[in-house]
């Protein structure tokens, strides 16, 4: 799925220099240097923006894919290219043919709790700040 809130980030970034680019060469010394310093302000506002994005990214979940040893788990056999290894390290493999919704890279459901339902708060806020749009989910 595509990320909103990135690509917010990045249609921001596209308007802000072309804006520079039409409005700096006109401008005398004084307030190209001035124009130049809010674009310059702008653009880390904007990395910053995109820094507290790498906190809180989509990780989806996926079901038991079926094993040598567990043939039943999925439709597919053991050795599909839909299989992979579970990234959090539990040594089980998951199969991309049952997608079972997605939860936050980062956000925790209190101290030590379960990872909270993707989109999570924080990145709402994110995206609605950015777009006036609440996220959609999925
Ligand atoms: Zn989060
Ligand atoms: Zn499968």
């Amino acid at each position: 799925m595509t990320d909103d809130a990135r690509s917010a980030v990045t249609r921001l970034r596209e308007e802000m220099i072309e804006a520079a680019n039409k409005l700096l060469p006109g401008l005398d010394p004084v307030r190209a240097f001035a124009a130049g310093g809010l674009h310059a302000s702008a653009m880390k506002a904007l990395a910053g923006v995109e820094a507290a994005l790498g906190h809180h990214e989509r990780v989806g979940l996926y079901g038991n894919a079926s094993t040598e040893g567990e043939p039943g788990n999925c439709p597919h056999d053991p050795d599909s290219d839909l299989h992979f290894e579970d990234p959090d390290g539990s040594g089980e493999w998951l199969c991309e043919g049952r997608p079972e919704g997605a939860v936050c890279s980062s956000c925790v459901d209190g101290e030590g709790g379960e990872r909270v339902d993707w989109p999570c708060p924080e990145y709402e806020g994110i995206l609605k700040a950015l777009t006036g749009k609440a996220a959609g989910h999925g």
